[in-house]
């Protein structure tokens, strides 16, 4: 069975945190799939759309990550892309107590699927999409939290 890796999130938009997680998780597996979840309940910035196609470009050439978008339960989406393993990043405590509940719970649900944990690098354990919409909203460059990519498309929606 190959050892694929499923990185759930809504990356609205995708930040150089993120980018950290799946650089460090890389050597680990032999496909990460990055997959954006759709919420129709949550409102996002980037359309999901807009989301892969930017993700796309971050790695362009990297040929383990692969881009999709799902809806759902991540479990349910692993099980249909015969991945045994869910990554997700912890960054400051107020991470910990939402992703240990949804790790239980996806545990009780899939107990054959584990949730990884990669810590966040000391650089980007402040970085975070939310800040980083707000600060480009206000028209600061946030060129150091985002890929380049990323960066331009925060520009562009913005000067609208
Ligand atoms: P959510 O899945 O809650 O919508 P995000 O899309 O922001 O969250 O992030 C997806 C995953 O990446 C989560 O596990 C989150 O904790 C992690 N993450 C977000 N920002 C960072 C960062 N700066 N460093 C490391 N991990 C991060």
């Amino acid at each position: 069975m190959k050892n694929i890796a499923v990185y759930p999130g809504s990356f609205d938009p995708f930040t150089n945190g993120h980018l950290d997680i799946i650089r460090r998780a890389h050597p680990l597996f032999e496909e990460i799939i990055i997959a954006v979840a759709i919420n129709s309940k949550k409102s996002s910035l980037f359309s999901p759309e807009e989301r892969v196609e930017m993700i796309g470009k971050v790695f362009k050439g990297w040929d383990k990550i692969k881009i999709d978008t799902f809806e759902g339960l991540t479990v349910d989406y692993c099980k249909e892309k015969n991945s045994r393993v869910i990554l997700r990043g912890l960054r400051a405590v107020t991470d910990f107590d939402y992703e240990y509940a949804i790790s239980l719970m996806n545990k009780k649900l899939a107990p054959e699927i584990e949730t990884y944990f990669l810590m966040a690098d000391n650089e980007y354990s402040f970085v975070s999409s939310t800040i980083v919409k707000e600060v480009a909203r206000h028209g600061r460059a946030v060129s150091n939290q985002v890929p380049d990519i990323v960066g331009d498309a925060l520009t562009k929606k913005f000067s609208v």
